[in-house]
């Protein structure tokens, strides 16, 4: 058994999954995925989802897209619908799993949430400006080339 995996301590729960990154007998990768778990299967599976904003140029504007994965739920963290929770890649567990649960990061944390939304918007306006800017001077100089 592990007692660290990435740097995330072992749950105090111990299990006989062989799928587990801390009781069995799989490694993980560093390559973590954070998400909401939105569906949970038998057979120790579960979906994550998270959203992402994608620009689109033609608008100028974000578009908000969901990104879903098929992760292993091992039975000693046994994440619930709702939970955040951290995923890493790891070796091909089944035909659509290759990522595991590594941490549980409670229910979603409405103060963080808020902070992600404002830094999204902070980004969105000054991505906003830029475009605005460049469209700006260029009709100016149209205007400007008409006059003289
Ligand atoms: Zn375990």
């Amino acid at each position: 058994m592990k007692n660290e995996v990435l740097g995330v301590k072992a749950p105090k729960i111990e299990c006989t999954d062989k799928k587990c990154p801390f009781h069995g007998d799989i490694s993980v990768k560093n390559e973590i995925y954070r998400g909401k778990i939105v569906k949970k299967d038998i057979n120790r599976t579960a979906t994550i989802e998270w959203s992402r904003s994608v620009y689109v140029p033609k608008y100028e504007r974000y578009e908000l897209k969901r990104s879903r994965m098929r992760v292993h739920n091992p039975g000693c963290l046994n994440a619930k619908i709702g939970q955040q929770v951290l995923a890493a890649k790891t070796r091909p567990l089944s035909k659509m799993k290759h990522h595991v649960i590594i941490q549980l990061l409670g229910d979603v944390d409405q103060l963080s949430l808020v902070k992600e939304a404002a830094e999204r918007l902070e980004k969105e306006k000054m991505h906003a400006r830029k475009h605005k800017e460049s469209a700006e001077t260029k009709d100016y100089k149209n205007v400007h080339a008409v006059k003289q």
